[in-house]
C-alpha cells in the first residue's frame, strides 16, 4: 500500500463521507451515525436511493465481467473503489481470469482502513491498493504503472465517482488525462448521477449532501456522453445503469438516477 496524502489518513466521524453513506445504502457496517443520518435523509427524499446503489453495484459487476469475457481485458484500474463489498471488482475479474491484475484507488481513509479485503485475490493475479485523489491523475498513473502495463489494454473504472467531482474541480481533466494514457483496446467504464429522470428528488438530494459538506453533481445524458469523447461506446450506449445489458428482472419500479456506459479506445 502506498500513500500520497498521509495527513488525510484519519477517519473523520464528525461529518458524512460519500464512501460511508454508500456503504450504509448497501447495508454495510462500516459507517458512522453522521453517515446513517444523511443516508436516512436521502432515502426519505427518494425511496429509490437504496435500489440505485444496488443497481450501480450490479452495473459494475456486469461491465467488469463483459470486459473480461468478451474483450479479454486482464488489467483493471478502479478509481473511487469504495469500502469493500463482496463481490469486489477483482473477484469478478479474477473469476473470469485468475491472472487479472487490479489496482484500486480511493482517497477516503476508511477505504484504506479496510483495504485488506481488496488485496485478497487469486495467487495468479495481483491486487494493489493506492491511496490517492482522483483529482491528481498523474500521481495515480505514476503508481499504477508499477502494477499495470499501459502499453496493453486495460479497463479504467470510474464508477459512481464523478458525481463527487465538479467540472470546475477537474472531473473532465482527470478523465481526459487518464484516457489519454490508455493503450488502444482499453475501455472506460463509468457511472454518474443524473437529474434527467427525477429532477426534484435529485435536487433535494444534492442539497442534503451539500448541507453535510459533500459536493454532488448531476449531469445530463449529453454531459455524460462527452466523457466518452474520442471513444466508441459499446451497446447500448449511455443508459440508466439498470438498463446496461440487464441480466436479472428489475429490482422494483421507478427510474434509477445514474447513467452508465462503456467506451472503447
Ligand atoms: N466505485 C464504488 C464506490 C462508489 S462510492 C461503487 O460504485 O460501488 C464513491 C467513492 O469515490 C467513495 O469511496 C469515495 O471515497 C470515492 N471518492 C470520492 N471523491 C474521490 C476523489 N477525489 N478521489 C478518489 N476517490 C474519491
Amino acid at each position: 500500500m502506498t500513500g500520497t496524502e498521509p495527513a488525510t489518513h484519519e477517519i473523520d466521524t464528525t461529518r458524512p463521507h460519500p464512501a460511508r453513506v454508500y456503504d450504509w445504502f448497501l447495508g454495510g457496517k462500516d459507517n458512522y451515525p453522521v453517515d446513517e443520518q444523511l443516508g436516512r435523509q436521502i432515502t426519505a427524499i427518494d425511496q429509490g436511493a437504496l435500489r440505485a446503489a444496488r443497481a450501480n453495484r450490479a452495473f459494475m459487476h456486469r461491465a467488469t465481467r463483459t470486459l473480461a469475457e468478451e474483450r479479454g481485458i486482464r488489467q483493471f484500474l478502479d478509481i473511487g473503489t469504495g469500502i469493500p463489498t463482496e463481490p469486489n471488482l477483482h473477484q469478478i475479474a479474477q473469476s473470469v481470469a485468475p491472472d487479472a491484475r487490479v489496482v484500486y484507488v480511493d482517497n477516503d481513509p476508511i477505504v484504506l482502513a479496510h483495504a485488506g479485503a481488496l488485496l485478497r485475490g487469486t495467487p495468479e493475479g495481483v491486487t494493489e491498493y493506492v491511496q490517492a485523489d482522483a483529482r491528481d491523475p498523474h500521481a495515480i498513473l505514476e503508481q499504477a504503472t508499477r502494477i499495470l502495463d499501459f502499453d496493453r489494454p486495460l479497463a479504467l473504472s470510474l464508477i459512481a465517482l464523478l458525481h463527487f467531482i465538479a467540472d470546475e474541480d477537474g472531473a473532465r481533466d482527470l478523465v481526459a488525462t487518464l484516457v489519454d494514457a490508455l493503450a488502444p483496446g482499453s475501455c472506460l467504464v463509468l457511472s454518474t448521477m443524473t437529474a434527467d429522470f427525477e429532477p426534484e428528488n435529485v435536487r433535494r438530494g444534492i442539497d442534503a449532501y451539500a448541507a453535510g459538506g459533500v459536493t454532488l453533481v448531476a449531469r445530463s445524458h449529453a454531459e455524460v456522453g462527452t466523457f466518452f469523447g474520442g471513444l466508441r461506446l459499446l451497446e447500448p450506449g449511455v443508459v440508466s445503469v439498470a438498463q446496461w445489458r440487464p441480466e436479472d428482472a428489475p429490482d422494483g419500479d421507478g427510474p434509477i438516477s445514474l447513467y452508465g456506459g462503456v467506451g472503447l479506445k
